[in-house]
This record gives C-alpha cells, sequence and structure tokens, in this order.
C-alpha cells in the first residue's frame, strides 16, 4: 500500500518515537513541578524541543508557544488578537482558500460584530499583494493568510504581505502548517510576520502538539493576547494546561530531522512530483487535468481532475493499493471550498483527487500508477 496522504498527516519518524518513549514511561514528571528529578528532566526536554522549534523556524524560543497543534494556533492567535485589540478596529481579512479552522473562527468572529473581509483568490489559488493592500482599512486589526494550501499546494506572497503589513502596522498571521520542512524560510527575516501556526504531525512529528509562533516584540503584546484557555500560567501565560512532554518532544526531534533535512526532502518532493506527473499523463493522457499550479507551490502536491469520474468512488476503488483523498481531510465530506475558490464547477470538484507524497518514497515506488 501507497501512502500518498501525506498533507492530511504523516507518520511519526521512527527517531522520533524512539525519543518520545521514554517519557512516556521512566520520564514521567510534570515539568511544572520542582526540585526533584522528575521534575527538571521533563523541564529540560521540553526546553530542548523549543530550541529544536525555534532553530527550525528561525525565531526566538520565547516566541515558542506549545498548543495542541494548527487548530487551536489558529483560534488562539485569531480569537486573542482580536480580543486584544478590538478597541482599535474591528475588522479583519483573510482568504476564501483557509483551513476551517481559520475561516470558521473568523466567521464566528463575525457573530460577535467584528467586520470580515475574504480575499477571493486567483485559478492557482492564491491572492496578491495588491489586493491585500487595497483591502486594508484604518480599523483593520488583523490579517490572516495562509501560507501554502493543503489542497493545491499553492503559495500566496507571505514575505510580501509582510512587509506590506509592516509598513502599514498592521498584525499579520499565516497558517504555515502545510509549508513546515517543505520550503526554506527565516522568521528572522519577515519581521512583518507576526504569528504563525503549525503542527507537529504534517512533518512526521506525533499529533496533538502544535506551537503558535508569536513575535516578541511585535506592537509590546506579548504578554497581553487573550489566551484561549485561562489556568495554571503555563507558556508564558498564553496557554494554560499541563504541557504533553512526550508530543513536545516528539515535535523537538521532528523539527530538528526537518531542518537537517530540510534541502534534501525539497529535492525529493520535487523529484517525486515531477514524476508523478508524468505516469498520470502517460496513464491517463487528456482524461485527467491538473489543478495545482506550476510555480510557487508547496513541492508533492497534486490535484487531479479525473474526468466523468467520482472522486469518492475513485479514493474507495484506489484504497487497497494506494491511500489518497479527495481533498482536505478534515473537510472532504463537503465538496471542496478551495477548489470552488479557483472557479471549479462542483461537477469538476467531485472529480479531483489530492495527491500528496512523502520524502522517504523512493521514486520507484510510484511505478504503481503504471498498473492503474
Ligand atoms: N491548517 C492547515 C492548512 C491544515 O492543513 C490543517 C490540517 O489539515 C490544519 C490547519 C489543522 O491542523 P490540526 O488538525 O493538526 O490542528
Amino acid at each position: 500500500m501507497l501512502y500518498l496522504d501525506n498533507s492530511a498527516t504523516t507518520p511519526v519518524h521512527p527517531e522520533v518515537k524512539e525519543a518520545m518513549l521514554p517519557y512516556l514511561l521512566e520520564q514521567f514528571g510534570n515539568p511544572s513541578s520542582k526540585y526533584y528529578d522528575y521534575a527538571t528532566t521533563a523541564k529540560d526536554a521540553v526546553a530542548n524541543a523549543r530550541q529544536a522549534v525555534a532553530n527550525l523556524l528561525h525565531c526566538k524560543t520565547d516566541e515558542v508557544i506549545f498548543t495542541s497543534g494548527s487548530t487551536e494556533s489558529n483560534n488562539f492567535i485569531i480569537k486573542g488578537i482580536t480580543d486584544q485589540r478590538k478597541d482599535l478596529g474591528k475588522h479583519i481579512i483573510t482568504t476564501a482558500t483557509e483551513h476551517p479552522s481559520v475561516l470558521e473562527t473568523c466567521k464566528y468572529l463575525q457573530t460577535i460584530g467584528f467586520e470580515l473581509t475574504i480575499l477571493p483568490v486567483n485559478i492557482n489559488g492564491r491572492v496578491s499583494v495588491e489586493q491585500v493592500r487595497a483591502a486594508i482599512r484604518p480599523d483593520t486589526i488583523l490579517l490572516t493568510i495562509q501560507w501554502g494550501n493543503n489542497e493545491l499546494g499553492t503559495l500566496n506572497p507571505i514575505a510580501e504581505i509582510a512587509e506590506l503589513c509592516e509598513e502599514q502596522n498592521v498584525f499579520l498571521h499565516s497558517d504555515a502548517t502545510q509549508v513546515i520542512g517543505k520550503i526554506e524560510f527565516s522568521l528572522e527575516d519577515m519581521p512583518g510576520l507576526q504569528a504563525i501556526s503549525i503542527s507537529a504531525h504534517k512533518y512526521f512529528g506525533p499529533k496533538g502538539v502544535g506551537v503558535a509562533y508569536l513575535k516578541q516584540d511585535a506592537y509590546n503584546l506579548y504578554p497581553d493576547i487573550t489566551p484561549l484557555f485561562h489556568g495554571g500560567g503555563q507558556e508564558y501565560g498564553l496557554r494554560s494546561g499541563t504541557l504533553a512532554v512526550h508530543n513536545i518532544v516528539g515535535m523537538g526531534v521532528a523539527s530538528k530531522i526537518a531542518a537537517t533535512k530540510l534541502k534534501h526532502n525539497i529535492e525529493q518532493l520535487t523529484l517525486l512530483e515531477k514524476r508523478l506527473v508524468e505516469l498520470l499523463q502517460q496513464q491517463f493522457g487528456s482524461n485527467i487535468k491538473f489543478n495545482q499550479p506550476s510555480t510557487n507551490k508547496i513541492p508533492g502536491i497534486v490535484s487531479v481532475q479525473f474526468i466523468g469520474l467520482n472522486n469518492e468512488i475513485l479514493v474507495k476503488k484506489l484504497a487497497p493499493i494506494i491511500a489518497v483523498s479527495t481533498g482536505s481531510a478534515c473537510s472532504s465530506a463537503k465538496p471542496s471550498h478551495v477548489l470552488a475558490a479557483i472557479g471549479l464547477s462542483l461537477n469538476e470538484v467531485r472529480q479531483t483527487i489530492r495527491f500528496s507524497l512523502s520524502p522517504y518514497i523512493e521514486l520507484e515506488e510510484l511505478n504503481i500508477f503504471k498498473e492503474l
């Protein structure tokens, strides 16, 4: 069985598993406890993991806040920032292709009095800096713009949008869940990007752990942002709750591996994507149509329309040999809002399948497509 749904989730890397196990068994201490070894070992392990994430993102350790994943990070940042800044304005800007954890959060805020602008995207699923510039108002308090799309792989021009936001003094958050370990960037080089969300399970770490990155010196906001969870004051008072040490350790090791192998993994994903596209073209010719952009994209995401076929039936048929999805795992019951946003008809959406590759796949494994 060839697993090609790596944008939904990835398996835990064997080194990640090995590193996590002791923290489930003998090193079970609570890092907030004091003095005895169980506690200090757990505390040191969390500090090491924080350092590893900071190295991967090129940011300060104090800017790394552990959460349960991107859904929580997106909720925390979007609700926290808008609550903290509500006296300055009520306007939020986002895009049509965001993950539901961003879109639904913004729509919720609309129900309690915020005003929402949802920017449309072009045929490649991308927003332009000009569109963003035109949408910013004097009362805009938050922009939340996805870095890379989970269904199409489209990359938004985040560095340029960050420059604009710095110039205009607007808070910019980006959902970076899909780009980690797949593109090179440094948050140090993007002073206008104040917050991002990431999830460990998208890059060979465990499920249920992620990070909200919050730039420390921007707008003196830290630690005034309203937390999602009030309680014992862990994570600088921004995210209360006993830390999931085993998961955090796992995220740290996954981050270290992602940073070390970044260049190699990007090359491998690019190579695999090229081969997959070739094989699909050979096998299906004019019976398929690609939805993903050809440039400025996350390597390894391929979105294909199988003309005249139903994607649910196709995914079920392929399931014994190739694991793929009709789109985002979180919302596969509903027709994709992302594909609709790039102008696909309902019929075209219903014949689309997403293949998402892993750098650990061997090129030869893709030959399975020759047998379809
Ligand atoms: N944002 C994007 C772009 C995603 O692809 C996902 C997961 O599919 C999420 C957010 C949510 O991540 P999690 O389910 O780990 O909270």
